[in-house]
């Protein structure tokens, strides 16, 4: 479900999540892997009022794993701790408790030397809908919590997850993208994480061609059998070309044999999102 926000609603969202700061030692910033700028909350260093923080690329699976691999040096040299995984099979969510246990190592060593027993590390998860929150909760916590998906309206007593030394709310805090940049909504629908109709999916499928045909054409080419590679990727036409050569491809022609673009832009948008195009990221931190 994709959700409209509303200056109201972003109000309560913050309000919601900074009440819960009480509560917590550690905020887990979750993040999509494919977009490591654009799935982030324009406002988030504000919001979260120094906690220490965690950002954990999620998705990796579907990710460039070179780019990803910059992406952590990136976010590590601006201080935060960072690591990648795939909530969908759990791999790398092991690290997440090994990593907070080392973020809070002063608090906790301090706390020692006073003679006090630390508690487990408290921790909330937060991030844009459909980066994978309620998944990585789910696979954390080894059973069905969260719902997946976004669900409004439903509110229910807060509860804490045991997760070795770490306890984890169950409800994790949604933020909304910086959606008021146009590259950034199309990356966001690009990757599936706002739904396309809110865009043309022309326009959505065409950002993304674009992208594929700069960085990753071998892939594309190769899936669907493309042969001539644009020569000017600034020359729309040449990547309406590419959008209807895989048309044509998938059979996706309407009568008078021309190319159905909507249908051809799905096919397209199906397949990078299921990651039939190869493994990618569409932002580079360098
Ligand atoms: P939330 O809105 O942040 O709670 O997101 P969800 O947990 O509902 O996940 C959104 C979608 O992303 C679902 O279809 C999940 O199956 C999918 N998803 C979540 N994590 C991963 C992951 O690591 N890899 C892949 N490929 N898909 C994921």
């Amino acid at each position: 479900m994709t959700i409209q926000w509303f200056p109201g609603h972003m109000t309560k969202a913050r309000r919601q999540i900074q009440e819960k700061l009480k509560l917590i030692d550690l905020v887990i910033e979750l993040i999509d892997a494919r977009l490591p700028l654009s799935s982030r909350n324009p406002m988030i260093d504000e919001i979260l009022q120094g906690k220490p923080r965690m950002i954990v690329m999620n998705k990796a699976d579907l990710a460039d794993p070179a780019v990803s691999q910059e992406w952590i040096v990136y976010f590590k040299e601006q201080g935060h701790a960072a690591l990648q995984v795939d909530a969908q099979t759990g791999t790398g969510i092991k690290d997440i408790p090994v990593q907070a246990k080392l973020l809070l190592k002063e608090k906790i060593d301090r706390q020692l030397a006073k003679g006090i027993n630390p508690r487990a590390i408290r921790a909330l998860i937060v991030g844009i809908p459909n980066v994978g929150k309620s998944t990585l909760i789910n696979r954390m916590a080894g059973r069905n919590i969260a719902a997946t998906g976004d669900r409004p309206g439903v509110t229910k007593a807060q509860q804490w997850i045991k997760i070795g030394e770490i306890e984890l709310l169950d409800t994790p805090g949604i933020l909304w993208p910086k959606f008021e940049d146009q590259n950034v909504g199309y990356r966001l629908a690009v990757t599936g994480a706002i739904k396309e109709e809110i865009l043309n999916v022309e326009d959505v499928a065409f950002f993304g061609v674009k992208y594929l045909v700069q960085y990753y054409w071998d892939t594309m080419a190769e899936r669907y059998g493309l042969t001539e590679k644009p020569q000017d990727i600034e020359n729309p036409n040449e990547i309406v070309e590419v959008m209807e050569a895989v048309g044509r491809k998938r059979g996706c022609i309407v009568s008078g044999g021309h190319v159905d673009l909507e249908k051809a832009s799905l096919v397209i948008l199906r397949d990078l999102r299921a990651g039939k195009l190869g493994r990618l990221t569409l932002e580079s931190p360098y």
